[in-house]
């Protein structure tokens, strides 16, 4: 595939789910890709997989919600391989809930980690695009950056809000720093274990967690902005499974 081969690609939120997915497909596609997320465990295991088929990762250790560790991530992608070429901000989490529950803590997570770490991907890459003049930027949000129902009230904000920042970060920068978001429909992740009300969570996948689109769907969607020429910037890619209607 054009233009992804020897990239540097930054992934946060890769110990799982669709980051993971990422992180397997475009080293496959001959990118190097550096993993982030908290589990130790679960970056070691993909790295040394990914290495063991011949591709280029590397990880580290990395909380959104706490700048240094994203200033410290981008810093380890540039230090070990001298550029770095995509950020992808992917780190999220779902606990829905109805408002009148309270779940303040929940709604406080979510904000932190959904938005603020997306603010601090953005702040601790830009310079880096900025000063050589390139760069993309990837953001993962949801098909709740558009639509809002109950219990998705606060994840759905956080995603609206990450619709925002991307659309103004796109006409902040130069003509040469591309910004994509990709908005998954329901997607194979662990993210309904963030459900904390159990009710909900059996009714989330027994409803709505049916009909799932593989992670590697989504993976394919990055590449596929990544892979455009440097003068063509997806602004936008929403993929669902073909038989999720309703939201
Ligand atoms: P997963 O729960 O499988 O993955 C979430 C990832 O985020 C994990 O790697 C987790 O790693 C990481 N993460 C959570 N909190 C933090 C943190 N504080 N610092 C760093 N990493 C963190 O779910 P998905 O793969 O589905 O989620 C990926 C993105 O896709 C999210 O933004 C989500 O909102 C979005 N999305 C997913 C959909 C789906 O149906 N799966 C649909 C629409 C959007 P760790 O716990 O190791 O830190």
């Amino acid at each position: 595939m054009e233009n992804v081969k020897g990239k540097v690609v930054a992934i946060t939120g890769a110990s799982s789910g669709i980051g993971e997915a990422i992180a397997y497909h475009l080293s496959k596609l001959g990118a190097k890709v550096v993993l982030g997320a908290r589990r130790e465990e679960h970056l070691k295991n993909i790295v040394r997989t990914i290495v063991s088929s011949g591709g280029d990762a590397i990880y580290k250790k990395l909380d959104v919600t706490n700048v240094q560790d994203v200033v410290s991530f981008v810093d380890h992608a540039e230090s070990m391989h001298g550029k770095l070429d995509v950020f992808i901000n992917n780190a999220g989490l779902m606990p829905l809930s109805m408002i009148n529950e309270y779940k303040i803590e929940e709604w406080h997570r979510m904000i932190d980690v959904n938005i603020k770490g997306v603010l601090h991907g953005i702040a601790a890459a830009l310079p880096i695009f900025e000063a050589k003049d390139k760069g993309q930027f990837i953001n993962i949000t949801s098909v709740g950056d558009r639509w809002v129902g109950p219990t998705s009230t606060v994840y759905s904000a956080t995603k609206f809000a990450v619709r925002a920042i991307s659309e103004g970060l796109r006409q902040e920068v130069s003509n040469n720093i591309r910004v994509t978001i990709v908005a998954p429909g329901a997607t194979v992740s662990e993210l309904a274990e963030s459900i904390s009300d159990l009710e909900l969570k059996k009714l989330a996948i027994e409803q709505f967690r049916i009909n799932l689109l593989p992670a590697v769907a989504i993976a394919k969607a990055v590449a596929y902005a990544i892979s455009q020429p440097n003068d063509v910037d997806v602004n936008e890619i929403v993929v669902r499974p073909t038989a999720q209607k309703s939201f």
